[in-house]
C-alpha cells in the first residue's frame, strides 16, 4: 500500500489547483485520484473540428465558457499568473427570439453585458492544462474511482476501483474531497459514517449545471454576423432555450446552446434525434447555413456518473448555499475537507468557486490558512 500524506479525490479544477498549491508549498507526497480516464471534470474543451483539421488550440467548450474578472479577483489573478490569453464574449448585433409557433422568429435589439463575460483562448481547459503541466510527476492517477474511505488509528485508508474492477489502496493522513458534495456523500462509503447532519447537508447540495446539456455547432464562418446578428437567441420552442456565439478569435466560428429539454425527458431521446432537432432550430433562427455545421457536439452532463446523481435530474439548477466543508467533531474533523466548487462560500458552483474552495481547503489542511499564493 502507498503512503502519501494527502489524497485529493477528483482532478477537476479544484483538485488540480489544490495539488499545485501543495507542491508549491513543498508538500510533494500528495496523490491526486481521478475516476475518469482524464482530468478536467466539468471543464471540457474539445477540438472545434471533429476531423482534427483545425489549429491545435482551436477548441470549443462543452462545460464552462465564462468567467467574470471584475468580481472574481482570485480566479483573475490565477489566470494572469498562468499567462493565459482571454477575450470578451462576442455580443455585437441583434438577437433572435422565438416565443411561439404562431409569432415565428423575431429580431430584437441585442444587449451587451457589462462588464462582459470573458473567455479563455483555447477554451476553459487552457486553465486546467496549465495546472496539469505544473503537477509533480507521478502525482495524478486517472481511472481511480474512490469508493471507500476508512478512518483508522494511522489515518485514512483510501480504496479506489479501476475500470477493470481492480482495487487500489493508499494510507494517508488527510483527504481533500475535490468533487461535488452530493457525489461524495452518495458514491463514497465512509467508515465510520459521517455525522448524520453533515451527510444530509452534503446530499441536499445540488451540483451546479449537473442537470444540463450543451450543444455546440461549428461552421466555416460566423455567417450570422453578416446579417447583423450577434448569435444570441432565446427560444420558448426549443430544444435549445438560450443560444450564444461560441466562436474563438482566429479560430473556428461556432454557436452553442443550453438544451431546454429536462434531463429525464432527454434520457428517453436518441442523441442523434436531439442533435438533428438542434440543427433544425438553429436553421430556423439563423438561416439554412446553420443546418450544416462542419461538426457538432452534444454533451449531456446529467448522464455523467462522475458529475451527476439521479437527485440532480430534478434539480432546478440553482446555486446552492455552501454546506460545511468538514465535520464539526469526531474522527473525520481533522482528516477530511471538502474543496470542490460547491463548498465555496462566495461562488458556489462556479469556476471561481473551485479556486476559492481549493485555496481555503489547502490552507486548512496545511495549517497555513489565509489566501494562497498563485502558482
Ligand atoms: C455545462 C456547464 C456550463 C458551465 N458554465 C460555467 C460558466 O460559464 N462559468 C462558471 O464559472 N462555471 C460554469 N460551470 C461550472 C464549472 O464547470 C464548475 O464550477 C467547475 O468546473 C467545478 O470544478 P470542481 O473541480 O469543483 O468539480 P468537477 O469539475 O466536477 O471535478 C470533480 C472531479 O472529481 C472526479 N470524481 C468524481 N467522483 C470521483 C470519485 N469517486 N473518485 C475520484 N474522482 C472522482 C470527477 O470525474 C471530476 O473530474 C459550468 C458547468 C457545466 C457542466
Amino acid at each position: 500500500m502507498h503512503s502519501p500524506s494527502i489524497a485529493i479525490l477528483g482532478a477537476g479544477l479544484s483538485g488540480l489547483y489544490a495539488a499545485t498549491l501543495l507542491s508549491q508549498r513543498g508538500q510533494h507526497d500528495v496523490v491526486l485520484l481521478e475516476a475518469r480516464a482524464g482530468p478536467g471534470g466539468r471543464i471540457l474543451s474539445v477540438p472545434a473540428r471533429a476531423d482534427g483539421s483545425d489549429l491545435p488550440h482551436d477548441r470549443v467548450d462543452l462545460g464552462p465558457s465564462w468567467f467574470w474578472p471584475h468580481s472574481q479577483p482570485q480566479l483573475d489573478a490565477l489566470i494572469a499568473a498562468l499567462g493565459l490569453a482571454r477575450f470578451a464574449q462576442p455580443e455585437d448585433g441583434d438577437m433572435r427570439v422565438e416565443r411561439s409557433l404562431r409569432e415565428g422568429v423575431l429580431t430584437v435589439r441585442g444587449y451587451a453585458n457589462w462588464p462582459p463575460s470573458m473567455r479563455l483562448a483555447g477554451g476553459m481547459a487552457a486553465l486546467t492544462d496549465a495546472l496539469l503541466a505544473r503537477l509533480p510527476p507521478g502525482c495524478l492517477h486517472t481511472d481511480r474511482a474512490v469508493r471507500a474511505l476508512r478512518c483508522n488509528d494511522k489515518g485514512i485508508e483510501v480504496e479506489a476501483v479501476d475500470a477493470a474492477g481492480r482495487l487500489h489502496h493508499w494510507q494517508v493522513n488527510q483527504v481533500l474531497l475535490a468533487l461535488p458534495p452530493r457525489l461524495a456523500a452518495q458514491r463514497i462509503a465512509f467508515e465510520p459514517g459521517l455525522p448524520p447532519t453533515l451527510l444530509r447537508q452534503w446530499l441536499a447540495t445540488p451540483t451546479w449545471m449537473a442537470p444540463h446539456a450543451k450543444y455546440v455547432a461549428v461552421y466555416p464562418t460566423p455567417f450570422w454576423r453578416e446579417q447583423g446578428l450577434s448569435g444570441e437567441a432565446r427560444s420558448a420552442l426549443g430544444p435549445l432555450g438560450e443560444i450564444h456565439d461560441a466562436s474563438t478569435p482566429g479560430g473556428s466560428a461556432a454557436l452553442f446552446g443550453f438544451v431546454g429539454v429536462p434531463a429525464r425527458t432527454r434520457q428517453a431521446l436518441a442523441p442523434d434525434a436531439l442533435r438533428a432537432a438542434c440543427r433544425e432550430q438553429l436553421a430556423r433562427l439563423f438561416g439554412p447555413q446553420a443546418a450544416q455545421p462542419l461538426s457538432d457536439y452534444l454533451q449531456d452532463w446529467a448522464q455523467e456518473p462522475c458529475t451527476a446523481t439521479p437527485a440532480d435530474f430534478d434539480s432546478a439548477g440553482q446555486h446552492a448555499v455552501a454546506p460545511p466543508s468538514r465535520a464539526g467533531e469526531g474522527p473525520w474533523r481533522e482528516r477530511l475537507i471538502g474543496i470542490g466548487s460547491e463548498w465555496s462560500r462566495q461562488f458556489p458552483g462556479y469556476v471561481a468557486g473551485a479556486v476559492e474552495a481549493a485555496g481555503e481547503g489547502v490552507g486548512l489542511a496545511t495549517g497555513t490558512g489565509g489566501r494562497p499564493a498563485s502558482p
